[in-house]
């Protein structure tokens, strides 16, 4: 009865840890979310029970359903493996699963990931820092939970890249708002689709530009400097890929 919790990364199969493709190989039962790839999932023991989990926009299996499933396999299963894309801890709710199987006495194990917020931007030719452009980087989500939401003005700093996950939706006030607190409109984005499949596709544009942007999500949007840079994308490691 230990649950394994674990990073997928952003898609590719070759980006999965080899400690996350161990677990796969050997699981009894695997739960995963909706934005794991065919490719990854191809690597899960043939045996092994599977529960799809995924939370398509709207029609949502609660996370409460969720952390109450892994907890009955968790009694039912030796070895249980909770799938999660790219990093389990970056806005996966990962540490909500957490806390809920060891508040039952459930032995939990994480595994670390690719995040999208990292390999996204890197696959896609940009830097999330730069010696003299960039000093650091800040992540932050883009959505609004229960009205709660990032203060984007506070983080309108030019010397400092800003990585939004969950970004697309929200884009134009996103954009609006960093102006506002300050960045110039003609600040470089990247907006980085699908990050390491066959169908990633990365869109340049100006800050000002970004709200009549269209853009899919997933999306990572990078904000900076950085963001005119291009430095080696390594599109060509995509593998043939779709999700599930
Ligand atoms: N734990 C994940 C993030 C989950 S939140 C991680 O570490 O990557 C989901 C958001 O991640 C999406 O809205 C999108 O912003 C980003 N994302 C996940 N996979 C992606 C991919 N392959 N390409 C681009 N963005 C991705």
């Amino acid at each position: 009865m230990t649950v394994y919790l674990v990073g997928a990364g952003p898609g590719d199969a070759d980006l999965l840890t080899v400690r996350a493709a161990q677990l796969l190989a050997e699981a009894e039962v695997v739960v995963h979310d909706r934005l794991i790839s065919r490719e990854v999932l191809a690597l899960v023991n043939k045996r092994a029970a599977r529960y799809d989990v995924g939370k398509a926009p709207g029609l949502a299996h609660s996370q409460e359903g969720i952390n109450e499933l892994l907890v009955a396999l968790a009694r039912d299963f030796e070895f249980v493996v909770r799938l999660k894309g790219g990093d389990p801890f970056v806005f996966g709710r990962g540490g909500e699963e957490v806390e809920a199987l060891e508040a039952h006495g459930i032995d939990v194990r994480v595994v670390p990931g690719v995040t999208s917020a990292f390999a996204g931007p890197l696959l896609a030719g940009i830097p999330v820092t730069h010696r003299g452009v960039s000093h650091g980087v800040t992540v932050v989500t883009g959505s609004s939970v229960k009205g709660s939401r990032v203060d984007f003005a506070c983080l309108a700093n030019a010397d400092v890249t800003l990585v939004v996950l969950m970004g697309v939706e929200r884009r134009a006030e996103i954009a609006a708002e960093l102006i506002e607190g300050g960045l110039a409109p003609s600040t470089p984005v990247g907006v980085v689709e699908w990050a390491s499949t066959d169908q990633q596709r990365c869109l340049r544009c100006r800050l000002d530009e970004l709200g009549a942007s269209h853009v899919r999500a997933p999306a990572v949007l990078v904000i900076g400097e950085v963001a005119a840079l291009d430095l080696g994308s390594v599109k060509t490691f995509a593998a043939t890929w779709a999700f599930a």
